[in-house]
């Protein structure tokens, strides 16, 4: 009799969306289904990951034998204790979901920070894998990234490092951030941060192109911003310009901490290219002299690189034998 390959039940919760998928040692994606998300609280995403599972399970069943699941989740998380302490700051009902998990589906489960899981593909799969130090920088939404130090990411005491989108680029920015301070890069250049910017200028600039989005809820994407700015636009070149330079700040610092070969780039901002292209001119060739490797985009699909990531985070602590606690 044949048997199956080895997979993981990956899932990947992201802010609107949660991805499963069965992904074998390869990191191939054999099968995946999306569901809609919901991180208003710990306790509804749980519940939402628990109603996708067993949808995936009727609906999609299993192409290989699934012999542990994987999941990353937005915020902090404990990994050793199985425990997601927070989504954010203001959003914390810490929980044990490697518990509720393993209880309800009879499967070793491992959980890692949505950005942990992305570099664990990074330097498994992708450019990372080219040196033992490398940096892994998400600008979506938000802007996270993982330092990874002789092939470790560095967690720190309260699994908070990485969180540099509150690192200050611009000492005279006059842009609040939530965390309290001004010129953070996150509210200068992430996904949400592009948007607020263009808004919070717009009255400035009656003639541009770039205009206030007709439905609630819709944002200016970057992909907009990023048109209006190669055709000109003054608004587009003021807000963009300044995420740039913020962004270029950001990396050139992040290269003076850890030293690494490579710096790679990750999420919706910059998943085309245009972004990357338009910053190379912002960053000093003598700060990035011991980055051999350069400032790249991620080689790896946007869409899977979370649930890919999560398979190589269940593979790896089953190989280890360490389970997380429970
Ligand atoms: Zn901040």
């Amino acid at each position: 009799m044949e048997t199956k390959e080895q997979t993981i039940l990956s899932i990947d919760l992201g802010g609107t969306k949660i991805l499963i998928g069965e992904v074998n040692e390869l990191g191939e994606v054999l099968a995946s289904k999306r569901y809609p998300s919901d991180v208003s609280s710990q306790i509804n995403a749980v519940l939402k990951i628990k109603a996708a599972l067993n949808d995936y399970q009727e609906s999609i069943g299993f192409i290989g034998n699934p012999i542990g699941i994987g999941i990353g989740v937005v915020g902090r998380v404990d990994r050793e204790h199985g425990l997601w302490i927070e989504i954010n700051p203001s959003v914390s009902q810490p929980v044990y979901l490697v518990k509720e998990i393993e209880d309800e589906f009879k499967l070793p489960c491992f959980i890692a920070n949505d950005v942990y899981c992305a570099t664990l593909a990074e330097i498994t799969l992708g450019n990372g894998n080219l040196t033992k130090n490398s940096v892994y920088l998400n600008i979506g939404t938000g802007i996270a990234a993982c330092v990874v130090v002789e092939n470790q990411i560095i967690e720190g005491g309260h699994f908070n490092a990485g969180e540099i989108g509150h690192m200050v680029v611009d000492m005279h920015s006059e842009v609040l951030c939530p965390c309290g301070r001004k010129g953070c890069v996150e509210v200068l250049a992430s996904g949400l941060g592009l948007h607020n910017r263009a808004m919070a200028v717009m009255k400035d600039y009656p003639e541009s192109i770039v205009k206030k989005p007709v439905e609630i809820n819709t944002r200016i994407s970057g992909e907009t911003l990023f048109q209006a700015y190669d055709q000109g636009d003054a608004l587009a070149r003021a807000v963009v310009g300044e995420a740039l330079v913020g962004v270029a700040n950001l990396i050139m610092n992040l290269v003076r901490v850890s030293d690494p070969e490579v710096v790679v780039l990750g999420g919706g901002v910059v998943q085309d290219g245009w972004f990357l292209k338009q910053l190379t001119p912002y960053l000093n060739e003598k700060t990035l002299r011991f980055v051999t490797y350069g400032v790249v985009l991620t080689s790896l699909e946007a869409k899977t690189i979370g649930i890919k990531g999560c398979s190589i985070l269940a593979f790896n602590q089953l190989k280890s034998g360490k389970v997380q606690m429970r």
